[in-house]
């Protein structure tokens, strides 16, 4: 057995997909590309350059254009522009493209993070224990697609004897309506108690009732528009102020960086979906204790690209890193990440 192969190189690691570093075209020499652990154990794939276009221009103000993430939306630098791959490969302009004006300072968004992080009974002073981070402001790529979603579910709650009592101490939105609706369903359970059982005490053992219902939503589901981005993807249903919105005016973003996007309408729709199964099944969950079966079916219709001013600050809890995020239009907490509780 020999060990050394003649003629075998190890092959310089290539990243497709990470973007490339900013060297002028003709450099070879610049610098490797990060990201990838170098495994001798992979097959060598030979890379394939993306059919990249020899020379970009914007078509709305001209410019050159440097597509960086790939090809699927490439913000013009200079007049902020999206330009796009349409079906036939020819790129064109997104027309249905618009923004949020940034409303908020920077100590306003920092005020709503401290805020959210603080909110609840068992979250006094986390933003006091907490050490403050990087905090930027970026105009952020989303695709909004209305999406109507209609689910049947089946399930089971448990009511009467006392179920629940003593068991609803978040304090929050969702389980006051969780309360209400078991105080509702011990309503009902009370009243055909009573209906069949005129002459007998009244029942206090614990019941299984049998849920069964359609439930349907409308959103405009926001989908980053950025790959990697996965921090900047609300998934709990928040919702943009379209009402607000303006047609993209790069004169309009202050100054603020304005982030292009690598995510086609197509993948956007497809992940909207999943999304609002996400939601609908949460909802379903809230009604019942028990969801047996679930029939999901979601609707998107055609979107449209917004660019959001989006604040996301980095914090760290005892030792743990953690972040929010931040719509700058109405200085509401889109996600994040906060301890579960902290005890003050
Ligand atoms: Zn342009």
């Amino acid at each position: 057995m020999c060990g050394a192969k003649q003629g075998v190189v190890a092959p310089a690691p290539t990243a497709p997909g990470v973007p490339p570093a900013p060297v002028a075209p003709g450099y070879p020499g610049g610098p490797a590309p990060m990201g990838q652990a170098y495994n001798p154990n992979v097959a060598v794939q030979p890379t394939v350059a993306p059919p990249m276009p020899q020379s970009l221009k914007c078509s709305s103000c001209g410019g050159p254009m440097k597509p960086s993430g790939g090809l699927a939306l490439v913000v013009c630098e200079y007049c902020g522009a999206v330009t796009t791959m349409g079906a036939g490969g020819a790129a064109e302009i997104i027309q249905k493209h618009f923004m949020l004006d940034s409303r908020i300072s920077n100590e306003q968004a920092l005020d709503a993070g401290g805020k959210w992080l603080n909110k609840g009974v068992f979250r006094r002073k986390v933003a006091e224990r907490s050490e403050l981070g990087t905090v930027t402001l970026k105009y952020v790529p989303y695709w909004v697609v209305p999406t109507s979603v209609v689910a049947d579910f089946q399930g089971t709650k448990n009511v009467g004897g006392g179920a629940g009592v003593g068991m609803m101490a978040h304090g929050d939105s969702g389980a006051k309506k969780a309360a209400g609706a078991a105080l509702f369903a011990l309503t009902i359970a009370a009243a055909a108690a009573g209906s069949q059982n005129r002459n007998q005490p009244v029942n206090t053992q614990p019941q299984v009732v049998r849920v069964r219902d359609p439930i349907q939503m409308q959103h405009n589901i926001p989908v980053v528009a950025v790959r990697g981005y996965s921090k900047y993807q609300p998934d709990d249903g928040f919702q943009f102020q379209l009402q607000n919105k303006l047609n993209f005016d790069k004169r309009s973003t202050g100054g603020v960086d304005v982030q292009g996007g690598d995510v086609g309408e197509p993948e956007a729709k497809a992940q909207a979906q999943a999304l609002a199964h996400k939601f609908i099944e949460k909802e379903a969950k809230k009604r019942v204790d028990t969801l047996e079966s679930i029939q999901v079916y979601p609707t998107t219709y055609d979107g449209e690209l917004l660019h959001a001013p989006v604040w996301f600050m980095e914090y760290a809890h005892k030792g743990k890193a953690m972040f929010i995020l931040i719509d700058g239009h109405s200085g509401q907490v889109m996600d994040g990440e906060r301890p579960t509780f902290a005890l003050w």
